[in-house]
Parts: structure tokens; sequence; C-alpha cells
């Protein structure tokens, strides 16, 4: 419990982040206001339809050396893990260049694994601790991740990834084939080589989990309001109010943390963020027999196959178009056949099947943005999580806490800050 830092606080979105921000700054005594205008943990959260993973080996950024060269190559595989709507193009690339100039070296690379680290290394025994204080433990399970290579050489060719991981701390087993399919039989057998991660955990429901925090954020005392924030009301450089589209609701503080949405609530305040979406797809095959028993990754299939209490869900694909854009669901497809190809032994109803499309809030330096506002006092960010926000979010939610406590915050929280955009000419690419 403290006394210093605002009594009533306005978080703006009920996805992982915003929910996990809301229960720790609960545990800090503010009185809070949960604001979404949709059911937390619902389909419209990126937070609902997610790979499942909690793993501390996801400090890797998208970007990486050389990427760029591989840009075209990846773009004309129509099966392949990356496409692009060319009419979004214009809007994108300054966002795009930033992106790869981003992990353009390897120091480049190391520099945001080791920031990310700090945010990811506990995530699994964040998230566990979290669950048991709601009341579902067993939505987080530690049983491991695996990381599956057709050969060892693949995993090889990815040596830049695994050192820095290994110099972050991680620690996995590298498994032959023979191990592997004693772990998991039903992968197949093209797969003869993986990483196997035993300190990685999973979240067997993660729009059920989302849709439980927020219950035991209002069983906790929070108010929750059904409304979109559409900006801020200040008096002399400070926020007095969130303005949504049912009413202000007055509050001495607003944490942003609308996922995909928060990059025009940040210009309201201040900050021209670059925040676009990497659209990403999954398929869920209910009553599934023949798939994985844990979380897996294979990495010909760049996709993340966890066995979900709602169906068996292949997650993965980045599809860089604008928000308000139809789904392509060649994209699921896409992963229903990876998937078939993984799992030669996978039967399921067809009829059952259901496909997701959702928004990474992704920033081009792989980076969230967690801190106060430069225009409004009162505000503060916690947003653009991209590929790892399930993870990042109990950490995220400490250091949001921290600062609106004004106490030091549990790692350094300087590179997250929206101030590292200013002045540079990006265009957030969404409609
Ligand atoms: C295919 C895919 C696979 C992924 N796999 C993983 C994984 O395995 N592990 C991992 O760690 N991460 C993964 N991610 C990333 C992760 O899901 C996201 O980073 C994370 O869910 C973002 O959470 P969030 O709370 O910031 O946003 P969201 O979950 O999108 O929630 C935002 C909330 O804000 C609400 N909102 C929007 N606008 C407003 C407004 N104006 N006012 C009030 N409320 C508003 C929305 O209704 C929503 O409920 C994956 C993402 C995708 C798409």
């Amino acid at each position: 419990m403290t006394t210093s830092g605002p009594e009533h606080v306005a978080v703006i979105g009920a996805g992982i982040v915003g929910t996990c921000a809301a229960l720790a700054l609960l545990a800090d005594g503010r009185r809070i206001t949960l604001i979404d205008p949709a059911p937390p943990g619902g389909p419209q959260a990126a937070s609902f339809g997610n790979g499942a993973f909690i793993s501390p080996a996801s400090i890797i950024p998208m970007s990486f050396p050389g990427l760029w060269r591989q840009v075209p190559r990846l773009l004309a595989d129509p099966a392949g893990p990356l496409t692009i709507r060319w009419r979004s193009l214009p809007a994108l690339t300054p966002w795009l260049i930033r992106f790869l100039l981003s992990g353009a070296t390897p120091a480049r690379v190391r520099r945001t694994a080791g920031i990310l680290n700090g945010l990811l290394g506990d995530a699994p025994g964040r998230h566990a601790a979290i669950a048991l204080g709601i009341g579902q433990p067993g939505m987080i399970r530690h049983d491991g991740l695996i990381y599956a290579y057709p050969t060892r050489a693949d995993f090889e060719a990815e040596a830049l990834s695994w050192t820095i991981r290994r110099e972050n701390g991680l620690d996995w087993q590298e498994l032959d084939g023979g191990a592997l399919h004693q772990l998991e039989p039903a992968l197949g057998p093209s797969y003869r080589f993986a990483a196997y991660l035993p300190s990685g955990a999973w979240c067997t429901d993660p729009g059920g989990y989302v849709a439980a925090l927020a219950q035991a954020a209002v069983a906790g005392g929070a108010n929750r309001r059904h409304a979109r924030a559409t900006g801020f009301e200040v008096m002399a450089g400070k926020l007095t109010a969130v303005q949504t589209d049912h009413g202000p609701i007055a509050c001495d503080a607003a944490l942003v943390a609308a996922g995909i949405a928060s990059g025009a609530l940040a210009r309201a305040a201040g900050d021209r963020v670059p925040l676009v979406s990497e659209r990403g797809y999954h398929v869920e095959l209910p009553g599934a027999t023949g798939g994985p028993a844990r979380p897996i990754m294979p990495a010909d299939g760049k996709m993340a196959n966890s066995p979900c209490a709602t169906g068996l869900r292949a997650a993965g694909q980045v599809e860089l178009a604008g928000t308000g854009d139809a789904p392509d669901w060649r994209r699921a497809e896409i992963l229903l056949d990876n998937m078939r190809r993984a799992y030669p032994a996978l039967r399921f109803d067809a009829a059952l099947l259901r496909r997701w499309l959702g928004h990474r809030p992704s920033t081009p330096d792989g980076l969230p943005v967690i801190g106060p506002a430069s225009g409004v006092g009162g505000v503060h960010y916690a947003f653009g999580h991209g590929h790892v926000g399930l993870a990042a979010a109990p950490m995220t939610a400490a250091i949001a806490a921290a600062q609106l406590a004004g106490r030091p915050a549990p790692i350094d929280a300087a590179p997250f800050a929206a101030a590292r955009f200013a002045g540079r000419m990006f265009r957030a690419a969404n409609r």
C-alpha cells in the first residue's frame, strides 16, 4: 500500500497489459476505473488470440542483420510468414525503414535483446504469481516450450539469436530426433532437432485469462466502464478527465493501454509514436487429436502451436496492412497447412475450426512505450508490445505502478520512453 501518487487512475484498455496494470495499481491502494468498450479478453484484443507463449527466449527482435536482403524472397513466397498489402506501402515506409535499421547490426540486436530481457526474463514466474493471486493457477503452465527444427544445421543458422539468448542467461536443452520424439511423439519425423526451454511457460486460455484478470480487478474494487476513450480533458497542463464516447471520466491520472488504438491517444497527449499493426492470424481446432502436448514453435512454419483449453491453436504470420483492411483468410490456411505438415497424425472436425485476425501493436524498434506522456501531466503509457505483450505484461504493470507511485522501477525504464521518437519523421501508418 502506498499513499504517494494519484488517488484515482483510469486504465484505458482491458487487454493483458491493462488488466495486469489495473491489478498492480489496486495493490498500491489506488482507485481504478477500467475503461474498455468491449468485453475484456474478447476477440477484438490481441490478447485474445495470441500464441500463448510466455517465453524468456522471445527477447530477439523481429528485425535482424541482413533482413532487408531476405524481404523480397519472403514476400515472393505466397505461403511464407510475411506479406504486405501494397497499397499500404507508402504509409508504412517510414516505419519499415526504421524497423530494418533497428536490427541492422548485431550490436543493435544485442541492445534490444538486453532491454527485452528485463521485461521477459522472469515473465513465467510473474505470471504464475498473478494467476495464483486471482485463484486461477492452472491457467499458467510451466511445462516448458519447444523450438523445433528440421535439422541441427537449421538451428545453427540462427546462431546469433541463440548466442544472444545465452548471453542473457537463458538455459535450454538440445534434443536430437530421438529425445524430441520421446518428449513430443506427435511431431513429425521431419523435425530432428530442438531447443527445449524448461523455464518457459504458457497460458492455457489467453482470452479467458484476461477476462479472469479483469474480473479479479473488479472484485478488488475497480470500477468497470464500457466506453471508448477519445481524448483527455486538461487544465493547466494536467489531466482532469478522460474523454469517452459516454462522457468524461474524472480522474487524477490515466494509463493508456489500448493496444493498437494507443497511437491516437498518445497523439492527444503530445507524443507521435510510430505504431503500426503487424497483423497476425490464428486457426484453432477444438477437440483435435494428434497434436502436441505442450507448445511448440516449428522453426520452418514460424508459428506457435499451443494446446489451449479452447482447442489446438496455430498462431503466427505477419501481414502489413491497415487495421481496417479485410482479413485475408489464406493466411490462416497457411497456418493450418503448416500444422498438418508438422503433426502428421493430426485429426480435427473442420466444422469446428475457428479463424482469427488480430493486431500486434508494434513500434519500429521492437520495444514498448512505458512511461509518462510529454504533453499532459498525469497521462502514462503502457503499449506497443508487438510480438511479446502476453509475456511482458506483468513487468510492464510493475514498471507503470512504480512510475505512478514515484518509486524506482524494478528495471531501467528509460529505453521505453515515448520521447525516443520525438523529432523524428515518423507517421503512424494505421488508418
Ligand atoms: C498472432 C499473434 C500471436 C502472438 N503470440 C504471442 C505469444 O505467443 N506471446 C506473447 O507474449 N505475445 C504474443 N502476441 C502479442 C500479444 O498478443 C500482444 O502484444 C498483446 O496482446 C498486446 O496486449 P495489449 O493489452 O497491449 O492490447 P490488446 O490485447 O489489443 O488490448 C487492447 C484493449 O484496448 C481496448 N481498446 C481499444 N481502443 C480503446 C479505447 N479507445 N478506449 C478504451 N479501450 C480501448 C480494446 O478493446 C482491447 O480490449 C501475439 C500476437 C498475435 C497477433
